[in-house]
């Protein structure tokens, strides 16, 4: 008995030995267990239990790296790591620098290539991240359905019944009003006024399809300050989602065709609008960094790549003049915030704006619960965690709200309808954009 435990601890050891290489253990040994990122953990404050904390995952990482885990406790590691959103809010709080982040990703990945899914695992992973998402011109043709879907009222009815099941309910709740405007593939928009450079923009798979407006804004914006930008028609979906769910090979592919395809232009810059798009891309030089062909590639593409936020806080040449009457709770987008680190950028854009009253959250820091594909597969607990961030957005009397990433937006759509806030939901550069038209 003893010895088939035994043989079976070695036997995960030995699957798990991403989680075993210096790099990583060095990672893992940077954290001093002083318990200081508790209370920036979202998960920790739904489940108040230390495995659903960073520590508490980060001992449990210690133990499967050192071959102390069995099949019981692999499957409670699973458990863990799955109630993970990935916001990073840990990282800022921590003392000890630890790269949480990394550490959550390389074991996401370890375990995918250590478990067999099951059919139906298999079939959804397959629809989403083979079928759909590496396909813009597919998943435009999924939001006209949807677009069709919600003007023959069939969506109002599908709500009101509510005979959906889970995760299909979850997804439908977090479709947005769909305005199926698509740019020409490969549009070239000039640049207005003084010229400025030329910037690359990416789309975002998502972004585009079902939020179509806010890249007309975005391209707009840029526009109006005098670049020329280009949206090169090979780009493909940056490939967040499947690290986010641990399918490393198909995230290094997704960056080589987004490689090539803005090596292609002569760009200045690369311009992203979606914090959780940004942060992957920006992830792309250690996504690559064994690719003897493409890790110079990846670090060139990094070392030119933006958020628009931070980008347009550099280069708003013409400042917006329209005047809009708002109180605006801007939710910041975690991997915008933890991930890239850009805070002040989107407040200072918002405070530009005349008319606008820039309102705080009292815990701007803590995740909506969208994370990329938490809403779909962590239902309730992404539930509890945008119900908090809702009353927190209640309680500021703010008329409309603001964000700056892709499933934020959606999230926060759904999150005021649900709430009975109903409040218009807008990327930062939607109401830039407004204040323009206006000016
Ligand atoms: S990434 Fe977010 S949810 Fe996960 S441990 Fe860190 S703070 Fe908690
Ligand atoms: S704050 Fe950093 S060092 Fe302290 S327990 Fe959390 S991850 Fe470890």
């Amino acid at each position: 008995m003893l010895r088939k435990q035994l043989l079976e601890i070695n036997e995960i050891h030995r699957t798990l030995e991403r989680l075993t290489t210096p790099a990583y253990q060095t990672m893992l040994q940077q954290c001093i267990h002083c318990g200081m990122c508790l209370q920036a953990c979202p998960t920790y404050h739904v489940f108040g239990t230390e495995m659903d904390s960073p520590r508490g995952r980060i001992v449990f990482l210690q133990a499967a790296a050192n071959g102390a885990i069995d099949q019981d406790g692999l499957s409670l590691l699973t458990t863990h790591l799955d109630r993970c959103l990935g916001c990073r809010a840990c990282e800022p709080a921590c003392p000890s620098n630890v790269q949480y982040g990394r550490l959550l990703e390389e074991a996401r990945i370890a375990l995918q290539q250590q478990q067999t899914p099951g059919l139906a695992e298999r079939f959804v992973r397959w629809i989403g991240l083979d079928l759909l998402l590496p396909h813009r011109q597919r998943l435009k043709r999924l939001a006209w359905l949807c677009w069709f879907y919600q003007i023959c009222r069939l969506q109002s009815l599908v709500r009101a019944s509510g005979w959906l099941p889970e995760p299909l309910n979850a997804m439908e709740q977090i479709l947005p009003p769909i305005i199926p405007r698509y740019r020409r593939d490969g549009q070239r928009a000039p640049a207005l006024g003084t010229y400025r450079g030329r910037v690359g923009f990416f789309a975002g798979c998502v972004q585009e399809a079902f939020l179509a407006p806010v890249n007309e804004a975005s391209i707009r914006v840029l526009q109006r300050n005098g670049f020329e930008v280009v949206e090169p028609s090979a780009q493909t979906c940056c490939g967040a989602a499947h690290i986010h769910l641990g399918a490393e090979a198909q995230a290094q592919e997704l960056a080589r065709r987004n490689i090539d395809a803005f090596t292609a232009q002569p760009v200045d810059a690369i311009v992203t609008n979606a914090g959780g798009c940004g942060l992957m891309l920006k992830e792309y030089a250690h996504l690559l960094k064994d690719d003897p062909v493409y890790a110079q590639k990846a670090a060139a593409l990094v070392a030119r790549t933006y958020d628009i936020h931070a980008f347009l806080a550099e280069h708003l040449y013409v400042p917006p003049t329209g005047r809009l009457t708002a109180r605006v709770a801007y939710v910041d987008s975690c991997h915008l915030r933890h991930g890239q680190r850009v805070i002040q950028q989107p407040r200072s854009l918002l405070r530009l704006i005349p008319g606008v009253e820039l309102v705080d959250l009292h815990y701007p820091d803590r995740c909506c619960g969208s994370a990329g594909v938490y809403n779909i597969t962590q239902i309730a607990t992404a539930r509890t965690i945008l119900d908090a961030k809702m009353d927190d957005i209640r309680q500021t009397n703010a008329t409309m709200i603001a964000t700056s990433n892709t499933g934020c937006h959606l999230q926060l759509i759904a999150g005021s309808r649900q709430s009975g806030l109903a409040l218009p939901v807008h990327h930062v550069v939607e109401v830039l954009e407004q204040s323009y038209q206006q000016g």
